[in-house]
């Protein structure tokens, strides 16, 4: 789908100026020999694709076969998309690209007969339409075509504002038919969605995804909670709550507005507002509120959350920087989804079934095994020890990768440059550790997930297994 008028809209609503760095984009799985096509960007200092480039990106020796030179044109965005790529040894590979002397590499890509897919989108975009830092943002299409070409995401949700009168019949209309032209699958698909504030302490910032079209927005701002708004929405549709600790909109939950894990499954971890994990936490919000809203706390009064993590932009730059407003200034957020073929309803139930997780600037990869089971699942324990392991792979080198349960680290690995593997048991009696019977828990109950922590700052965090006791 890329053609002249993408090329256009990138190089009218963005022309960046001289390129700071190439990104390069490959799909995290590929199988033995397929065909694949990995995504270059020139991108200057706030990340726009540079429009003064006419230099050449050479290929570097490395695993990939079929990649050629890229040479870019001034006066047109430095994009390109290289076709039937293969790669043919099994393993875990970079690909690397010269440009003006310098040396990139892309984010890491597992090549296995049966890893399962992941699929990579910013869930929470917005445009002009959100009537929020209107001359920073830009418009639908900008969104959809940066997400795919510039970005080089999979999926996207343009969440624009509905509450206090910012949208209408008609803007909504413009949505929905903007999310119905840009979805293309199995190549890229648009999430249809909005962004539903809520008071303070009545679920605060949440947006709702949808499985499919959604004939009209549901808007509880003035006197609605999390639970109304679930109960008000179709049935295919969930609520996602978001920078839970902002002063103002926090998000705290309580059984009375909690509205199930049907219908509230994850909760965005990480945006460009900051990381909500916990209290304290090295990237925490600015002037924070205290809760209790963390994601930690909301999992220890026993709402199964997994998490995603997203942008927030208000530039309308899907998984990537611009000129955001500076209180929206730390690291972009990207969510992994599993799924056998891309599709906005595989988006929607990985987010379901919580087999998704969230990471900050970079396309970190988990393949793990986790109690006996996975990220996402609740587990029964059997009174035996719980293994975990994974192989976790990042685009800078990992620092350590860490297990967290009931909000305590209680493992640690060390990376082995940008790869880490953990092994571990947790021989510990859980009856002793496991937090009583509340929220969504009849029983007593342990969530455990990882934590993943880069050079370059970039995290990820697993969505959470649980073992009920
Ligand atoms: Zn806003
Ligand atoms: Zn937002």
């Amino acid at each position: 789908m890329w053609d002249s008028l993408c090329e256009r809209i990138l190089a009218v609503e963005a022309p960046g100026g001289p390129v700071e760095r190439l990104t390069i984009v490959a799909p995290s799985v590929v199988r033995p020999g397929e065909a694949l096509s990995v995504r270059l960007a020139g991108l200057d200092a706030k990340a726009y694709p540079s429009v003064e480039c006419d230099g050449v990106a050479r290929p570097v020796d490395g695993p990939a076969r079929g990649l050629g030179e890229v040479a870019f044109e001034t006066r047109r965005p430095a994009v390109a998309s290289i076709e039937s790529v293969t790669i043919v040894e099994e393993g875990w590979h970079r690909i690397g690209f010269e440009l003006g002397g310098r040396e990139f590499l892309s984010n890491p890509v597992h090549c296995s007969p049966d890893a399962r897919r992941i699929f990579w989108g910013d869930p929470h975009v917005h445009t002009v339409l959100s009537r929020c830092n209107p001359t920073q943002c830009r418009s639908l299409d900008f969104c959809f075509v940066g997400a795919r070409w510039m970005s080089g995401l999979d999926w996207v949700c343009a969440a624009d504002h509905v509450s206090n009168t910012r949208s209408d019949k008609g803007k909504w209309e413009a949505q929905r038919r903007a999310v119905r032209v840009f979805d293309d699958p199995p190549h890229f698909a648009t999430l249809p969605g909005y962004e539903a504030s809520l008071q303070g302490g009545a679920g605060g910032d949440n947006n709702v995804y949808c499985r499919d079209d959604l004939e009209d927005f549901v808007d509880h701002y003035e006197e609605g909670n999390t639970r109304t708004l679930a109960e008000a929405l179709p049935e295919d549709c969930i609520v996602v709550p978001h920078h839970t600790t902002r002063p103002g909109k926090h998000g705290e939950l309580s059984d009375a507005i909690y509205p199930g894990p049907e219908r509230m499954p994850v909760v965005e971890i990480h945006s460009k507002w900051g990381t909500g994990e916990f209290p304290g936490n090295p990237n925490a919000l600015h002037k924070p509120h205290e809760g209790p809203s963390y994601a930690q706390d909301l999992l220890g009064q026993g709402y199964p959350l997994g998490f995603i993590a997203g942008t927030d932009t208000h530039a309308t730059m899907p998984s990537s920087f611009g000129d955001d407003s500076e209180h929206i200034d730390r690291l972009p957020g990207l969510t992994a989804i599993r799924a056998d073929r891309l599709s906005r309803a595989a988006v929607y139930d990985a987010m379901l079934d919580r087999d998704c997780w969230g990471t900050s600037l970079e396309r970190i990869i988990m393949e793990e095994g986790m109690a006996g089971g996975r990220m996402g699942r609740v587990l029964a324990w059997d009174g035996e020890p719980r293994a975990f392991v994974a192989q976790v792979a990042a685009e800078s080198n990992i620092v350590r990768v860490d297990i967290v349960r009931n909000g305590e680290d209680v493992h640690a690995v060390v990376g082995d440059g940008w790869r880490a593997d953990v092994a571990w048991t947790d021989e510990d009696d859980l009856a002793q550790v496991a937090f009583p019977p509340r929220g969504w828990f009849e029983r007593p109950f342990v969530y455990y997930y990882l934590r993943v922590t880069c050079a370059s700052g970039a995290q990820a965090w697993s969505s959470p297994v649980w073992l009920t006791v």
